[in-house]
């Protein structure tokens, strides 16, 4: 009989520069991951019910007048700054200098979880290469291994 060993993800090896397992992030509300080219900003049956249901509106109105339909599945549309392509939900009047979501307790599963998803997490390599853009990537508190996996298996992205 043979057996397999439990793949052991690469953020949960100590880290030869410093040591650590687990990786760091903390948002400094710049706002790159909500704006710049073209992208999309996923939103599920649940997350669009709340989104209506804020702003007092029936799903399918809420899903004609803020989403739009994409590859990926349905997204919230995106208004055009100075900036790029900001989320339609991003406010950057609200605090000087910072760009926040304006409805960040009804955000997306997709925005909740950023920077720990599938699509990052693949290898270290690919994890730097989204610290070039985020610059909350690789600062502040430490998560620990089982709460990256956590986080990484809420949505597949
Ligand atoms: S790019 Fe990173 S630091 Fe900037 S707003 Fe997004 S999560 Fe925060």
């Amino acid at each position: 009989m043979s057996y397999s060993l439990p793949q052991i993800e690469w953020f949960a090896k100590p880290d030869p520069a410093t040591g650590e397992s687990g990786l760091r992030f903390q948002c400094t509300m710049c706002g790159n991951c909500c704006s710049g080219p073209e992208g999309y900003v996923l939103v599920d049956d649940k997350e669009a019910a709340a989104f209506a249901a804020h702003f007092g509106l029936a799903v399918q109105d809420f899903l004609a007048q803020y989403t739009r339909s994409t590859v990926a599945g349905r997204s919230l549309i995106e208004k055009t700054t100075s900036y790029g392509n900001d989320c339609i939900f991003l406010d950057r009047e609200k605090i000087p200098g910072k760009a926040v979501c304006g409805l960040y307790e009804l955000r997306p599963k997709q925005c909740r979880t950023w920077p720990f998803w599938k699509s990052l997490l693949v290898s270290r390599k690919r994890w730097e290469l989204a610290a070039r853009m985020c610059p909350g990537i690789n600062k502040g508190p430490r998560f620990e291994p089982d709460e990256i996996l956590k986080r990484r298996d809420v949505i597949d992205i």
